[in-house]
């Protein structure tokens, strides 16, 4: 329904959610699909979330194909093929196009159009959600799916505005092709981005500059094209990817050995992670169960992993700057193709930034404590301000007129309930928000628990007549204690990275993610569920008697 207020339209709906990425669209289709009017609003001009936007060359998904998708439809999973083990870009963006055709989801969805604001309008119990069109939608539910790792870091360093070349950042790669022949090319960041995308830049750029600061593990993706047999057998075993998807450790399949690292004697240990390096992707991180909490065992499978970039490099001196120091897995583990292969390229070089740092970005390129390198084009693989970039880019306000930037005290102390809700802010929920598992595992299948669970919880609302659903004081605080406990006992915290806000100047230091793995984390949230929604409180709405 759409009413008029101060010449701006208001559209009523019971549940608005911004973000038509993965979240956003399997939300819009559960509401749907239990009668509830929904409105998604997306910035972008086409569905996609994270995969619209990072259009950079090499860029690819780290899940393998066949669980990087929805699972909730047997249809929809059987009727799409996917062309390789690693998903590329432009093959994710067409299947999230086709699920959109697929379930009309278009013609609920605004594109082009921010959400400025959501203020929670306590005496109507409706969320008012400004948009930067000079609309307003009232709804009951308000639902965020914008993304864990979607504000792009784009580092304040001085005079990019004077480079005369051209400039790109990975997370808003333009939609047409940059070209790169004959050209000098200088890319900043080496994390996901930067790997996936200076083997691609370096074989058509005349030359490439990387600038690294902080030199990265990674291990051999061993990209494939598909056997069509696999994906026959593949769409018959469709209840038991299903199964896998949601019943596993991160939602791949994959199940951790039951060995700690300091079982194996050396030789042993060789000949497995050797093994899980032959296999490619992340097979080392399942090799055993203690990779991220054994210090002395992280260790030894860093030092295996140093050895390999030992072997791949030639020039010894370029092999050392490469040599990563942190543990590892406590930075995104990254799989590449021909990573380290591209520095044994004559049109390759590579700079250390940690020792000398860039100072300015000068008419002609980038100036460093070391000399200025002449480029025609900038990439900066900076990264993400994640977790917490997307959400307190909205001005969000609960009770009292109190922001959520406020109530998290600026990302220093992220407070929810099961990473799914905050106190305060009633009858809001958040898609992989801070505290849930969201960016450890598949994202697919950590969006689906959600979603699912959001869209039960609205109907057992609906059905019991409740009129407000919010989380208690005790139970988010035991949550979110919870939570900095499992990651307290984890290498992850020692180590600087998005994960920790290390990234981002100024940002306080904390680990906002739920570490304990998707399988426990969703029979949490089904319990919960089970015991009437234990931890939250729930207001009846008032009854009108007919007079
Ligand atoms: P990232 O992992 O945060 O890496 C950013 C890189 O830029 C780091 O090497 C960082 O160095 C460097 N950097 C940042 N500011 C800098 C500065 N001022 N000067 C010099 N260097 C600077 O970001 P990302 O590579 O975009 O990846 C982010 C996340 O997105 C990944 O961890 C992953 O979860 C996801 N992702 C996934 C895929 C995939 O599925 N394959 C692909 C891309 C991204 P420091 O390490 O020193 O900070």
């Amino acid at each position: 329904m759409t009413l008029k207020q101060q010449n701006n339209p208001i559209t009523e709906v019971d549940a608005v959610v911004i973000g038509a990425g993965f979240s956003g669209l399997y939300m819009l289709y559960r509401l749907r699909e239990a009668g509830f009017s929904t409105k998604v609003v997306e910035a972008a001009s086409g569905v996609g979330g994270v995969w619209y936007w990072n259009r950079y060359p090499g860029a690819r998904c780290d899940s393998e194909s066949i669980y990087y998708n929805y699972s909730f439809s047997e249809e929809l999973y059987k009727e799409w093929t996917w062309s390789s083990r690693y998903p590329e870009q432009p093959e994710i963006l067409r299947y999230l196009n086709f699920v959109a055709d697929k379930f009309d989801l278009r013609k609920d969805i605004q594109f082009n159009t921010r959400v400025n604001s959501a203020a929670y309008d306590e005496e109507q119990n409706r969320w008012q959600v400004q948009l930067d069109s000079g609309e307003l939608v009232s709804a009951k539910y308000f639902i965020t799916g914008v993304g864990c790792i979607s504000t792009a870091n784009l580092p304040n360093i001085k005079g990019v505005d004077q480079f005369k070349g051209g400039w790109y950042h990975t997370g808003h790669w333009p939609h047409e092709k940059v070209d790169f022949t004959g050209k000098r090319v200088g890319v900043i960041g080496t994390g996901s981005s930067g790997i996936q995308s200076i083997p691609v830049i370096a074989k058509e750029a005349a030359h490439l500059t990387v600038f690294q600061r902080t030199p990265q593990f990674s291990v051999p993706a061993k990209n494939r094209p598909y056997d069509p047999e696999f994906i026959r057998q593949t769409k018959e075993n469709y209840q038991e990817i299903r199964r896998q998807m949601r019943e596993t450790p991160i939602g791949v399949g994959a199940q951790y050995r039951d060995r700690s690292i300091l079982d194996d004697t050396p030789e042993e240990r060789q000949k497995v992670l050797q093994e899980a390096w032959d296999k490619g992707g992340w097979h080392i991180l399942f090799a055993y169960n203690d990779l991220i909490t054994n210090e002395e065992g992280n260790k030894l499978v860093a030092d295996f992993v140093r050895s390999k970039i030992q072997e791949i490099v030639k020039d010894p001196e370029t092999a050392a700057k490469l040599a990563p120091d942190h543990y590892y897995g406590t930075k995104r583990a990254i799989i590449d193709t021909d990573y380290f292969e591209t520095y044994n390229r004559d049109n390759v070089s590579l700079v250390d930034v940690k020792k000398a740092p860039i100072q300015e970005i000068t008419e002609n390129g980038i100036r460093t404590a070391d000399g200025e390198y002449e480029l025609d084009v900038i990439v900066f693989a900076t990264g993400f301000d994640g977790m917490t970039g997307s959400l307190f880019k909205i001005d969000i306000k609960g009770r009292d007129g109190v922001s959520l930037k406020e109530k998290w005290e600026n990302g220093a102390q992220t407070r929810t309930y099961l990473g799914l809700t905050t106190a305060g802010f009633p009858n809001m929920f958040m898609l992989t928000g801070p505290e849930s598992p969201s960016v450890l595992g598949n994202m697919p299948a950590a969006i689906e628990q959600h979603v699912e669970w959001v869209s039960d919880c609205l109907e057992h609302l609906r059905e019991n007549n409740v009129a407000v659903i919010e989380p208690e004081g005790k139970a988010e605080d035991e949550w979110s204690h919870h939570c900095r406990e499992l990651a307290d006992a984890t290498l992850y915290v020692k180590t600087d990275s998005w994960y920790t806000g290390a990234n981002i100047p100024g940002k306080a230091r904390g680990f906002q993610i739920y570490v304990g793995g998707y399988a426990p984390y969703r029979q949490i949230c089904d319990e919960v569920a089970e015991k009437d929604y234990e931890g939250f409180s729930l207001t009846v709405a008032e009854q009108t008697t007919p007079s």
